[in-house]
Formats: C-alpha cells, sequence, structure tokens
C-alpha cells in the first residue's frame, strides 16, 4: 500500500480530551476517530489492528472446538423477558421501540438469543456438547465511557456459550476455554492473568477475569508475580483430554490471584512477600460457569441417557477485542508511539523513501515493495513527497514492526537500512536479503 493512496488521518496536537496514553496514540495514529460519547470509527490502520486481534482469537476459539455464529444485534424484548433480565439490566441497556411500537434492544450481550436457538434445535444429551461464539458489535450505556476503546458504548467482544448434560462436562468446556484464552492472550504478544471473580448466587469456583497489568487498569489487583513466569499451554494441547486440561488449570489457579472484589488480604499474606504483586490491570476477558441460570427459565432441556429431561448446563466467555488493541497500544508503546507486536502489526514494514522524485531511489522502493509483498509481508510504503523527518516520526507513531529506510547514499554502496521498532536496532543490509533478515526474525 501506497501512503500517498492511503487513508491515514494522523493528528500532530495531543488531543486534549484524551487522558491515558492508549486513548491519544490511538486518536493521534489515525486508527479511530470518535463520532458520538463512547462510539467510535475505526479508520484503516486501526481496523487491520482489529481484524488482528479477531483473527487471533478465532483461530483459539476453533482450535479449543468452539463454532462461530452471528447473532443479531438488535434483540427482541421477548426473550429477555422469559429469563427475567428485561428489568433487571436497567440503564445500560439500550431500549428502542420499532414502528409497531414493540419493544426491541441493542443487545448488550446474548445469553437469550443463543439459548433460544439452542432450545429450538438441540434436545438429546447425544448433541452435547456444543460451544456456539460470535464476535459483534455490542452497546451498554456505561455511565462513564472513557479511555476510548477501552470503556466505550459501543464495543466489540467475543461472546461464547456452552451447552453441558451437567456439571461435570460444563467444567470441562470451561477449562477448555480457560486454556483457549491463555493462549490467544500470549498470541496476542500480552501476559494475561486468571484472577478469581465473583461468581454471584451460582457459587463455586468457576469465574475468572483475564486480566493485563498496567498502570492505568480500571481494577485493582493483587497476585503472585510467579505467574508472569508461568508457560503458556502448547498449540499441540489436546483439548479432548480432560484430565490434562484440568491439570493445566490447576496449575494456573495454584497460586494467588484475585481482583479487589474477591481480594483476601489473609490470605494474600500468605504468599512470600517478593511474590506479592498489588497493581492495576485490564480486564480483557471473563468466563463464567452459570449453571441452569437461563436454561430453566427459557426451558432449554436436553434429554439424558436415563430418558429424563433437564435443563442444560451453561457457561458464558467473553473477550473484548476493541479493548485489547487499546490494552496492547498502553502494553506497548514509547515517547515516538506505539509498538505493535509482529501477531498484530497493521502492517508489517514501513517501507520509507528518503528522496520521493528521484528516479533511482523510487524505482528501488517499487522494487522492494514488491518483492516483500510476493514473499507475503504486507508493507506501508511512505512515498509522499515530505522531509525525511516528517517520514520518521510517523513511522515511529503507527509503530510498525519493522522501518526500511531507502535513500540515494545507501543506494550508491547497494545497501538500504533496517531498524526494528521496538529496540531501535538498526543495520544496513543489501536489499536482496531483506527477506531472509525478516522471516527470520
Ligand atoms: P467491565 O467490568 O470492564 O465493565 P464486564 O464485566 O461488564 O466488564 P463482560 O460482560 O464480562 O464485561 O464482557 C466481556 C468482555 O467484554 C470484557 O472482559 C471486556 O474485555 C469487554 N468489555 C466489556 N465492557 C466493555 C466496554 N464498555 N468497552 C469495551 N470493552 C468492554
Ligand atoms: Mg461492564
Amino acid at each position: 500500500m501506497r501512503l500517498s493512496r492511503y487513508f491515514l488521518p494522523t493528528l500532530r496536537e495531543t488531543p486534549k480530551e484524551a487522558e491515558i496514553v492508549s486513548h491519544r496514540l490511538m486518536l493521534r495514529a489515525g486508527l479511530v476517530r470518535q463520532e458520538a460519547a463512547g462510539i467510535y470509527a475505526w479508520l484503516p490502520l486501526g481496523l487491520r489492528v482489529l481484524n488482528r486481534v479477531c483473527a487471533v482469537i478465532r483461530e483459539e476459539q476453533d482450535r479449543a472446538g468452539a463454532i462461530e455464529i452471528l447473532m443479531p444485534a438488535i434483540q427482541s424484548a421477548e426473550l429477555w423477558k422469559e429469563s427475567g433480565r428485561y428489568e433487571a439490566y436497567g440503564k445500560e441497556m439500550l431500549r428502542i421501540a420499532d414502528r409497531h411500537d414493540r419493544e426491541m434492544l441493542f443487545g448488550p450481550t446474548a445469553e437469550e438469543v443463543v439459548t433460544e436457538i439452542f432450545r429450538a434445535s438441540v434436545k438429546s444429551y447425544k448433541d452435547l456438547p456444543k460451544n456456539l461464539y460470535q464476535i459483534s458489535w455490542k452497546f451498554r450505556d456505561e455511565v462513564r465511557p472513557r479511555f476510548g476503546t477501552m470503556r466505550s458504548r459501543e464495543f466489540l467482544m467475543k461472546d461464547a456459550y456452552s451447552f453441558d448434560i451437567d456439571q461435570a462436562s460444563a467444567r470441562h468446556a470451561y477449562n477448555r476455554m480457560f486454556v483457549a484464552y491463555l493462549r490467544t492472550f500470549a498470541g496476542l504478544g500480552l501476559k494475561a492473568i486468571p484472577m478469581r471473580a465473583d461468581t454471584g448466587p451460582i457459587g463455586g469456583d468457576l469465574s475468572h477475569e483475564f486480566i493485563i497489568l498496567a498502570q492505568t487498569g480500571e481494577s485493582e489487583v493483587f497476585c503472585d508475580r510467579q505467574y508472569l513466569d508461568f508457560e503458556i499451554p502448547p498449540v499441540t494441547t489436546d483439548f479432548e483430554d480432560v484430565a490434562g486440561l484440568q491439570g493445566t488449570v490447576d496449575r494456573w489457579t495454584s497460586h494467588y490471584a484475585a481482583t479487589s472484589e474477591m481480594h483476601e488480604p489473609a490470605a494474600f499474606a500468605e504468599v512470600p512477600a517478593d511474590n506479592q504483586m498489588a497493581a492495576r490491570g485490564i480486564e480483557v476477558g471473563h468466563i463464567f460457569y452459570f449453571g441452569t441460570k437461563y436454561s430453566e427459565p427459557m426451558g432449554a432441556k436436553v434429554t439424558g441417557p436415563d430418558g429424563i429431561e433437564r435443563p442444560v448446563h451453561m457457561g458464558s466467555y467473553g473477550i473484548g477485542p476493541s479493548r485489547l488493541v487499546a490494552a496492547i497500544v498502553e502494553a506497548s508503546h514509547d515517547e515516538a508511539g506505539i509498538i505493535w507486536p509482529d501477531a498484530v502489526a497493521p502492517f508489517d514494514v514501513a517501507l520509507i523513501n528518503l528522496k520521493t522524485g528521484d528516479a533511482a531511489t523510487d524505482a528501488a522502493c517499487t522494487e522492494i515493495q514488491a518483492s516483500l509483498e510476493a514473499a507475503g509481508l504486507t508493507v506501508l510504503y511512505d512515498d509522499r513527497d515530505e522531509r525525511p523527518g516528517a517520514k520518521f516520526a510517523t513511522a515511529d507513531l503507527i509503530g510498525l514492526p519493522w522501518q526500511v529506510i531507502v535513500g540515494p547514499r545507501g543506494l550508491a554502496e547497494g545497501k538500504v537500512e533496517l531498524k526494528r521498532r521496538a529496540g531501535g536496532e538498526r543495520e544496513t543490509i543489501a536489499p536482496i536479503d531483506l527477506i531472509a533478515r525478516l522471516k527470520r526474525a
């Protein structure tokens, strides 16, 4: 992609309304634009990141056995009356009347809809287990939308719902998602720690929030530092292996980790002093077993091997991709701008032409772009008629993992410069060696 033909509305000034660094950088780098309080448009560069985040989430959901669907954004109030949540949900729900004055709403979540889909077609234990997920826009009329896409009113959510015959198999469904989440966040270049979360009237221990440590996080958290060095379950993990998954989950819950709501100071005091970590964090995911809370009132029943009908056991599993983009920026930036982890970068390479208009430099850039793209790398070529300083500033701000800097002086010796955005290391290299070098990294 040539930058001169792209749409990258970067801002020179730091927007005053942005309180935290990720919000400032996402606006400045032209990733998003606010259209109303807590409602954002995703611009080309931001959308590419969001799509890559979703791709990592999808891959791990699919690997863990979940199946993708897409439910409607606009839902009927009828279903929510069946579950009893229509009144209970309160002002966070955006309620709408259609032309016939029927009560509708913009879905803040989808337990009711998915339960309706399930009950319409699944009747026997033989069709279980099932886990259905979607990635779709939700609306919650948050009291205080803030921090850009970190806490917005319209936001993207991956929400999965599991269905099982009994609590024991529901635990396995929970463990599948638990392990999938560990792999997902690691795949996004993040260290997320599962922390005990409130289970409300359901009780038990099957609710965890996945938290990324960050000074600007909204949650106060307490945990054992050892989690930061834990090994992530490998790609070869067998999600059918009940005991194996339970072992992984047991290990990842063996030390102290709780948000302030669940914090027990006495238990935390028993963590060796050197390992005690009281910090702030960003909730990027939440998994929750809630038994028959919806299946019972909504009549989602299955027949067991004994021929007896019973309400299905359910769990729900959320991740916020639009919040994650902000969380990634929060975790990975410097004074000059964003530093994208390779897995989610909007392009792999910023190709910088130091002398646009110079025939030899232009030709070399075009050739480098073509060869990198042919090798499967994505390139944003800064071919604008700008001074080098402005191009360097843009490249650092938008944070692509690699910069390839091409100018007449280097070309005279058959060389270009390669800069790694993350550490700032530079090397001079012949264009022909670029692909091997980038693939090696
Ligand atoms: P919070 O406590 O932050 O309001 P929640 O408990 O309401 O979150 P869930 O209902 O569990 O969140 O939603 C699943 C995921 O969706 C969260 O872990 C988060 O990543 C994301 N999410 C929730 N609310 C928002 C929001 N207002 N803006 C962006 N992402 C959100
Ligand atoms: Mg909330």
